[in-house]
């Protein structure tokens, strides 16, 4: 431990904590526009100057050391930052009133507090391509202030390297390098970089505008679903604390919206399972050669699979995503059990992940109804904004139940939104196909919470069964090598199946959620592991307090297959509710 004094409080911290994490141990805050929780420090923002012992450093990257003196404020460091911050601004577009982080902005944030209202210096912003290339995410450089969040992210956490630092000096801007577009680049889609960008630069395509004409269109029939993840993070945009499960609510206001159905992914996360846990027992009982099996419901994973892991096809579950078999299933099963032509029927996903809008037209497969099975696909920021913009007092609004069939769901279909979920849903399935008897424990703790790898073993019949779970890019990739030097030593695989999800903490921490934002001086000062747990605290708490735990207990489930699909695993199941992978081998700039 180290003592120090910090505006002459005494401080007591772990030697090599940084000058700028001590003073908020003792809620002094020092701004900031690059340090965030998830990101190594990289000074780049020039904003967290502080004065240690009379000298002026950065606070973000500077130790604490026994007997130092912080002052942390005082009249030069105010005006010092306040030139900081204008120097930025003469390089950054005045667009406050257009841009889509308005009012989410930490740039903006720090300038209404540091006062920025007298004569700017001239603006020398250039102007560059906007890049909508992916439309999952838009990348518009001229609102990058380099603070190199973006960087860090996708090189160092996400191990994809999609984005980098092209040219020099005030010609620096990020991109994909060789400047291409995002759309040719290793981009998975994930959006960790939007979650984490402090501005505009970076921010998710927008496509409330088509959903609101499809709205407004009398001769469409609109169907909404919300994914699992969405229902614990919608009231952070509201005022609610960080995991409150808000399901009644948004079923609620998404009629107020006009919705003709609201459906919940839960359901189609419960038909996922029967899918799953039908294919791995078969995998397991007759194809061991084809294990281990991965969890397919990742769109991010997905692409990461066909372009850099394309050995691993054939270990990839061919299930869809709960997305898509919902998507599938309103323009076959409902539309037909209710006389309506699937002609005309809309069917919009709110989905905590940028990845989703990529998956809604990532192959044929994603058209099994003869339509395109999803029209539109929006995050959880969009679907706040959509809320909003109807005017719904999101806060007080009654409670309100979803729409059978497709919205009915156990506890297991709850869980998929965090990390772990997805396994624990399918061992509950899985165990109970094996041995005809339901799983006396259904819990799984040891693959739950947030440790990067998670690994466990189930015995079932007497067979030990190998499990891993790996969240964030970088986790998987360890995963993808041990299996590979396994295979090349000829030596037993380490595990029979694997879940993964390519955001860190699952998708209660996705892409599209709402952001944490912490500058300048308001508490928590963005998304922390706290925040992800407090979050899939909530679907947990859902799942355990369930009277249904099991998907396969599902009764509308069981309808489906009785009525429509047939045996899971059968003809029927596999042209609407699997798909195809198909290789797109490109190499990471890395
Ligand atoms: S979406 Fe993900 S992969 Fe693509 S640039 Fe952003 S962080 Fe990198
Ligand atoms: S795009 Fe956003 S996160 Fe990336 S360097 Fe620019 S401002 Fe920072
Ligand atoms: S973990 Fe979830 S939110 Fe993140 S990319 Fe995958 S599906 Fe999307």
């Amino acid at each position: 431990m180290v003592k120090l004094k910090i505006d002459n409080q005494e401080v007591e911290v772990a030697a090599g904590t940084s000058i700028l994490d001590a003073a908020r141990s003792v809620q002094i805050e020092i701004p900031t526009l690059c340090k965030h929780p998830d990101v190594d420090p990289s000074a780049g923002c020039g904003m967290c100057i502080v004065r240690v012992n009379g000298r002026i450093m950065r606070s973000c990257c500077t130790p604490v050391a026994e007997g130092m003196e912080v002052i942390t404020t005082d009249a030069e460091l105010f005006e010092v930052r306040r030139m900081v911050l204008k120097l930025i601004l003469s390089n950054h577009p005045n667009s406050c009133l257009s841009c889509a982080r308005s009012g989410h902005c930490e740039l903006q944030d720090m300038a209404n507090v540091f006062n920025i209202t007298d004569a700017p210096l001239p603006n020398l912003t250039k102007k560059t391509p906007i890049d909508d290339s992916t439309k999952a995410i838009v990348l518009d450089s001229s609102k990058c202030i380099l603070c190199g969040r973006c960087v860090d992210i996708c090189q160092n956490k996400q191990n994809i390297w999609a984005l980098s630092y092209l040219n020099r000096g005030l010609a620096t801007r990020i991109t994909p390098a060789n400047g291409i577009n995002l759309e040719d680049s290793p981009c998975i889609k994930c959006g960790q970089c939007s979650a984490h960008c402090p501005t505009g630069a970076i921010v998710e395509y927008d496509d409330t505008g088509r959903v609101w004409e499809m709205l407004r269109d009398p001769e469409i029939y609109t169907i909404v679903q919300i994914a699992p993840a969405v229902r614990v993070a919608i009231g952070e945009e509201f005022g609610f604390k960080f995991g409150a499960n808000l399901t009644g609510k948004t079923y609620a206001a998404l009629r107020r919206m006009g919705f003709d159905k609201v459906f919940d992914t839960n359901f189609g996360a419960d038909l996922t399972i029967i899918e799953e846990a039908t294919e791995f027992v078969r995998r397991f009982t007759q194809e061991p050669e084809s294990l281990p099996m991965f969890t397919s419901c990742c769109p991010a994973w997905v692409d990461m699979l066909e372009k850099f892991n394309s050995d691993m096809i054939p270990h990839f579950s061919t299930c869809k995503s709960p997305q898509a078999m919902v998507g599938a299933l309103a323009k076959t099963y409902f539309a037909e059990k209710n006389g309506i032509d699937p002609k005309k029927i809309r069917v919009v996903s709110i989905m905590p992940c940028t990845a989703k809008k990529w998956e809604i037209v990532r192959s044929q497969d994603m058209s099994s109804s003869g339509y395109q099975d999803i029209d539109v696909s929006i995050t959880t920021r969009e679907f706040a904004k959509m809320i909003k913009q109807a005017g719904i007092d999101f806060c007080n609004i009654a409670e309100e139940t979803a729409d059978n069939p497709l919205g009915e769901y156990s506890g297991a279909g709850t869980i998929f939104g965090a990390t772990g979920g997805v396994m624990i849903a399918a061992l509950r399935t899985a165990y109970f196909y094996i041995t005809g008897q339901e799983l006396a424990q259904p819990d799984f703790t040891d693959i739950e919470g947030l440790e990067g790898i998670k690994e466990t073993t189930v015995t079932i019949n007497g067979k030990d069964i190998r499990i891993a779970v790996a969240h964030g890019v970088g986790n998987v990739e360890i995963i993808l090598d041990r299996i590979r030097q396994a295979k090349a030593n000829g030596e037993e695989l380490p595990y029979h199946f694997v879940e993964v999800m390519a955001c860190r903490g699952g998708c209660v921490a996705g892409g599209g959620q709402p952001r944490v934002i912490g500058a300048p001086f308001a508490k928590p000062y963005g998304i922390t592991d706290e925040i992800r747990q407090k979050r899939a605290n909530g679907l947990f708490e859902e799942d355990l307090n369930a009277k249904n735990r099991f998907s396969h207990h599902n009764e509308s489930i069981k309808t489906l297959y009785k009525d429509f699909i047939g045996n899971p695993g059968g003809e029927k199941a596999h042209h609407l509710l699997h798909t195809h992978y198909t290789p797109r081998d490109m190499y990471k700039s890395k």
